[in-house]
């Protein structure tokens, strides 16, 4: 299913390319789009696992990716309140980018 048809339209700040970097923090466009992106992820995230639990019984690849929603879950405390707001987004960009990373 795309969820693409969500964001036609939405720009709220005037910007128009459709890369999301270009559009302000709070443009309705960018924070659909983002959206977008981790429901995405989260639902490729979650199939892998019933994949290899289910499917390919790959027990091996389950445990990194529960090992990886760990990391990803740590990654909203790391710093322990020290690291600048972007500095946290960065350490969560990073550990949401190598969900379903299994290799
Ligand atoms: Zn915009």
């Amino acid at each position: 299913m795309s969820y693409l048809k969500l964001v036609v339209g939405t720009c709220s700040c005037g910007t128009k390319p459709p890369d999301i970097q270009y559009h302000d923090p709070e443009c309705k466009y960018r924070l659909a789009s983002e959206l977008i992106e981790k429901v995405e992820k989260y639902e490729s995230l979650l199939h892998r696992i019933q994949l290899y639990s289910s499917v390919t019984m790959d027990r091996d690849k389950v445990g990194k990716l529960i090992r990886n929603i760990d990391r990803w879950s740590y990654a909203h405390r790391v710093g322990n309140g020290e690291l600048s707001e972007e500095e946290q987004d960065e350490v969560i960009r990073k550990a949401f980018d190598k969900l379903l990373d299994v290799d």
